[in-house]
């Protein structure tokens, strides 16, 4: 099938790669020249397991092109998805301008029937906006042509988005169109054989389903770690609660790990998001403004348990700190937990000594050239003159370090964990105090 995908990001990039991959023959438009000749030369914009080969396979067998001509893309493609940003707006509310754009510049272009794909992530009534700006375009230009709009919202994982999109959970489809149904089941039977996983139903609850789905998972984030703030308060230990909790199979053990807050492009706005629809609709969403305000506090908690330690005064400390990227196996660092932590110990007049596996040009891209920031090559090498151990992210490679070496080159023999990746009784057998979220402070 002829598929045409606006907007080369996370989203459109990876289910571009993937639909090509099955066969189908993708266009991908991006306004953004850079990025477009980047690909052409085999250069990813992203870090995204098994992403790079899958792209540069495809290219080359001539399944996936990419390109800055809008109306190249509009006329190849009879499917058109749109898969631009839709960052938060000044009041928090999803920004509808790049959706909005694809969706004049589809309308500018099309010639015959087209069906308009949203895989954005967007507010309950956008599918409606998308119609009415198409209709306009075209009444504007005298062209009488019939279209569908689909929502079609992504679930993809950063992190394991290639996997996610070669076999998803589930394909939601918000259309009463029939035509667009049949067309899209087609488009994705490959990820369709195992077992039905393709849930159709009307526009408006599937654009829903998105924002309830990414609102559930912040939920069970933001109460966990109201739960690690009252055990830390109260004398538990948060992960052996944690294991108690998860193995009744109504919670589960999935998403309940307490931390130092979550971040991303997608929690945060899609929960602000939210907040700022429910208003719109007069409702006041006390569970989700209040998963908000959880998150932001603890996104704080390691500058608290530092300020704890060092007594108020962190001016002139050297910190070492492990993991820049929001979450491991990815290199974006938007509302990453360790931007709050820098940037707060940077107030204070201490330096940070960094190191992440995959986030160090996205870091450099964002803070530039800093005298309090050194970016270097090893886990290892953060350590050297550091005065102690933060950790933000849970990459696999931190999981089993050198704890000799730790103790041997931090001057005071302490380690902030904002992932608890390890035991407290072995870290006290190092000599290491041991500070992790809602367990008691180890020595
Ligand atoms: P992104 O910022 O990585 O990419 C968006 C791309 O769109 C950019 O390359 C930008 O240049 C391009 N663009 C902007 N305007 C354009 C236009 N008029 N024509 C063509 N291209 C244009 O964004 P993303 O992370 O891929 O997210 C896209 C959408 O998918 C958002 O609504 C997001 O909430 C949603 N989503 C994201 C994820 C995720 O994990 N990143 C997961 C599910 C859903």
């Amino acid at each position: 099938m002829k598929v045409t995908v606006f907007g080369i990001g996370y989203v459109g990039l990876v289910q571009a790669a993937v639909l090509a991959e099955v066969g189908h023959d993708v266009v991908c438009v991006d306004v953004d020249q850079n990025k477009v000749d980047n690909l052409e030369k085999g250069i990813i914009p992203i870090y995204e397991p098994g992403l790079t080969p899958l792209v540069t396979s495809n290219f080359e067998q001539g399944r996936v092109k990419f390109t800055t001509d809008a109306e190249k893309g509009v006329t190849h493609g009879e499917v058109v998805f749109i898969a631009v940003g839709t960052p938060p707006d000044e009041d928090g509310s999803a920004d509808l301008k790049y959706v909005q754009a694809v969706a004049k510049t589809i309308a500018t272009h099309m010639q015959k029937h087209k069906i308009i794909i949203n895989k954005s992530t967007v507010p309950v009534g956008t599918a409606d906006k998308v119609i009415a700006t198409v209709s306009e375009t075209l009444k504007e230009l005298n062209k009488d042509l019939t279209f569908d709009v689909v929502s079609n919202p992504e679930f993809l994982k950063e992190g394991a988005a290639v996997n996610d999109c070669m076999r998803p959970d589930r394909i939601i489809l918000g259309t009463e169109s029939e035509f667009a149904e049949k067309k899209l089941r087609e488009l994705y039977s490959p990820f369709n054989r195992n077992h039905d996983k393709i849930i159709v139903m009307d526009v408006r609850s599937a654009e829903l389903t998105k924002y309830a789905a990414n609102c559930m998972l912040a939920t069970k984030i933001s109460f966990m770690n109201e739960m690690s703030n009252l055990a830390e308060l109260m004398g538990a230990d948060i992960e052996n609660v944690r294991k108690g909790i998860g193995s009744d199979p109504r919670i589960g053990y999935q998403f309940i790990y307490p931390g130092c807050g979550y971040g991303g492009s997608c929690f945060p706005k899609d929960v602000q998001a939210l907040v700022r629809s429910a208003n719109g609709v007069g409702y006041k969403a006390k569970i989700l403004e209040s998963v908000e305000a959880v998150n932001y506090r603890q996104k704080e908690k390691l500058f608290d348990y530092l300020m704890d330690f060092y007594k108020g005064d962190l001016k002139g400390n050297t910190i070492a700190l492990w993991g820049l990227s929001f979450k491991p196996n990815t290199d974006d660092m938007r509302e990453a937990s360790s931007r709050v932590l820098m940037e707060k110990l940077w107030e204070q007049g201490a330096k940070v000594q960094a190191f992440d596996p995959e986030a160090m040009e996205e870091t450099q891209r964002i803070y530039g050239n800093r005298s309090d920031l050194s970016l270097m090559g090893t886990k290892e090498a953060t350590l050297n003159n550091a005065d102690c151990l933060v950790i933000c992210t849970e990459w696999q490679a931190f999981r089993a370090p050198d704890f000799e070496l730790i103790k041997s080159s931090i001057k005071d023999p302490v380690v902030f964990d904002g992932r608890n990746l390890f035991e407290p009784s072995l870290m006290s057998e190092y000599g290491l105090h041991y500070y992790a979220i809602g367990r008691a402070l180890s020595v």
